[in-house]
């Protein structure tokens, strides 16, 4: 399914996507029982969505603060190690896979540069977005033209945190909620705060408002169906040749 980022919509050759459930889990996995399901259900997904499979890099994500700059020699690759992808090629598409962390969708149109990033509290503290917008920086793009498209995750209602997890982040006092003896974090929120600090404009952020907790019949959450082996959505952006 295209995910529509309207700050996007001008750039026609820009293409988001972010799978359903319906679709089934595209979480890359070890396990060699699971190992040939799951590429089955990318495969599907990727040619229902006219993505070539053989373009196709993907993160095999361990919530850390790590991206790779990648090439079309990365094609078909399953990058270990990284949370995030970032390219200025072409007809290259960068995917990650999450069920309620961020899938953040970036595009530098000036430089052409594009980004695909999973964030959850444990990589934003570690400064994942942070890296991304260094890595843009790099390749000669500018924080004040990076468009950022925030995907469907959790919301701060469902997303109950341990304090000591709330004190990693006591410095976005807006982003953390305590009620009834419990504490909520808005990750959301957090991903917002730390780019704008990084000089993204808030103009450039839109964050989907949807729960992936709430839609129990579009998507997969961890927190929700605490499976025993995690199912994900998968988020790709591409840019096409024009
Ligand atoms: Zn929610």
């Amino acid at each position: 399914m295209l995910y529509n980022v309207k700050l996007f919509r001008k750039y026609q050759n820009i293409q988001a996507f972010f799978s359903r459930k319906s679709d089934s889990s595209m979480k890359l996995t070890s396990n060699s029982l699971l190992k040939k399901r799951i590429s089955a259900n990318r495969e599907d997904y990727f040619v229902k969505n006219n993505i070539d499979p053989k373009n196709v890099v993907s993160a095999k994500i361990v919530h850390e603060k790590k991206l790779a700059a990648v090439h079309e020699k990365d094609s078909r690759k399953i990058i270990s190690g990284v949370d995030g992808l970032i390219t200025q090629n072409k007809n290259i598409f960068l995917s990650i896979t999450s069920a309620d962390c961020l899938p953040i969708f970036l595009f530098e149109p000036e430089k052409e540069i594009i980004g695909m990033i999973h964030a959850g509290w444990r990589n934003l503290e570690k400064g994942i977005a942070s890296n991304a917008v260094e890595k843009i920086i790099k390749l000669g793009g500018r924080p004040e033209n990076i468009l950022v498209g925030i995907g469907p995750a959790i919301c701060q209602k469902h997303y109950e945190v341990g304090l000591e997890v709330a004190e990693k982040f006591k410095k976005y006092p807006e982003a953390i909620k305590k009620e009834g003896g419990k504490t909520y974090l808005d990750i959301k929120k957090i991903a917002q705060l730390q780019l704008l600090e990084l000089g993204i404009r808030k103009g450039n952020i839109e964050i989907s408002s949807e729960c992936t907790f709430e839609l129990p019949k579009k998507y997969f959450s961890a927190r929700r169906d605490k499976p025993k082996i995690v199912e994900a959505m998968i988020a790709v952006i591409g840019m096409k040749n024009t």
